[in-house]
């Protein structure tokens, strides 16, 4: 396909291009309507089955259990990182936060404003490089939750397994990998994730609630806050972003047609052995910035032997058809995110790139 890139970019990221091109296609007269999606009534049929469509995909694809709501918001994770304790503290009740990355630290700055909010772990004192482990948890006991990121999108770390919390449910930021692999569900309590890096375009964040959460939520805040809201009118109650959702459906009938979450795990894993496989071997030149067993699958960051080399790499690469290589500005590494969408076949060709300049740069 002319003029597109491999595109590495953190988020927005890039879509399947099959789901582009059917976008493209639909889009001047939806399903014979004489109109496009985002010009259909959000009450009209056609719009309430790409609706209701995107709702059973996602629940068959991710397995998600007939106790869980799923919903879908507006407002991004960042109003997530709100409206989790502004439903769930409050009356001296108190939550646990393990602190893996700047977007842990913005979830916590927000719970602190509506109840007590504890760090169990952090590992900022090595700039986020790692997972806590189980044994560096302390957890209250008492918590109403716990709150993680599976996937720190930043550093380029992730769970591997989640934390054992003697039956205090988790909740998880799963912005950056939703849907990249099967969970057990039995663990949380809710689970969030802006839909922009794994599931679709920015503009809906998913929500997905066990009941007792749902019902627990406090009554004496904004009704449009409270989850029972959108909960009751299957995320109906005011006009949700019908286009985001329509292609985000798009998006759940592409996975489904490769063979649901575990072709995709197969296919993330296959992406990252290939690059921190090529990381490892030519480790005089390419230095992973986390610990091993911390590793994302997602985001995949790396340094140079110097600022210079890493420059160079970002704008040769670019040159050679390789986007949104640069890492996030707070810490200056090389970062590869490579979320379901990505093909494989784009790290066949960055990995064979990255050998290519450690031989002429090294
Ligand atoms: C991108 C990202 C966010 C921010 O999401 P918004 O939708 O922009 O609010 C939060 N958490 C994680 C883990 C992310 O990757």
């Amino acid at each position: 396909m002319a003029n597109r890139i491999w595109n590495f970019n953190p988020g927005p990221a890039t879509l399947p291009l099959p789901v582009l091109e059917k976008a493209k296609a639909d889009l001047p007269n939806y399903d014979n309507t004489g109109m496009a999606v985002m010009e259909l009534s959000h009450r009209s049929k056609q719009y309430d089955a790409i609706h209701k469509d995107a709702l059973s995909l996602m629940r068959g694809l991710f397995g998600v259990p007939d106790n869980f709501k799923i919903l879908f918001l507006q407002g991004g994770a960042s109003l997530q990182f709100a409206q989790v304790p502004m439903n769930l503290l409050g009356d001296g009740k108190s939550a646990d936060y393990i602190i893996t990355g700047n977007w842990s630290k913005k979830a916590l700055k927000e719970a602190k404003i509506q109840g007590t909010a504890n760090v169990a772990a952090t590992s900022e004192d090595t700039k986020f490089d790692r997972i806590p482990a189980q044994n560096e948890l302390n957890l209250s006991g008492d918590a109403v939750y716990c709150h993680i990121t599976s996937n720190n999108t930043v550093a380029g770390t992730q769970f591997q397994t989640f934390p054992e919390t003697n039956g205090v449910p988790l909740i998880a930021d799963m912005s950056s990998d939703i849907m990249s692999r099967q969970i057990d569900f039995s663990k949380f309590g809710l689970i969030y994730a802006g839909a922009q890096k794994n599931l679709g375009p920015s503009g809906i964040t998913v929500v997905i609630i066990r009941e007792d959460f749902i019902n627990a939520g406090r009554e004496d805040i904004p009704i449009i806050l409270q989850y029972r809201t959108q909960a009751d009118k299957d995320s109906l109650y005011n006009t949700p972003p019908t286009y985001s959702i329509y292609l985000m459906k798009l998006v759940l009938d592409w996975v489904q047609g490769l063979g649901g979450l575990q072709a995709m795990e197969r296919r993330n894993k296959e992406k990252s052995d290939l690059l921190y496989g090529m990381i490892d071997e030519m480790s005089d030149f390419y230095k992973g910035a986390v610990e091993k067993d911390s590793r994302s699958l997602m985001n995949v960051t790396f340094r140079l032997p110097s600022e210079d080399l890493e420059a160079k790499f970002v704008a040769d690469g670019l040159a050679a058809g390789f986007g949104g290589l640069k890492g996030h500005r707070s810490v200056g590494v090389i970062r590869v995110s490579m979320y379901n969408a990505l093909e494989p076949q784009g790290i066949k060709e960055l990995t064979a790139f990255m050998k290519d300049f450690a031989k002429k740069n090294g």
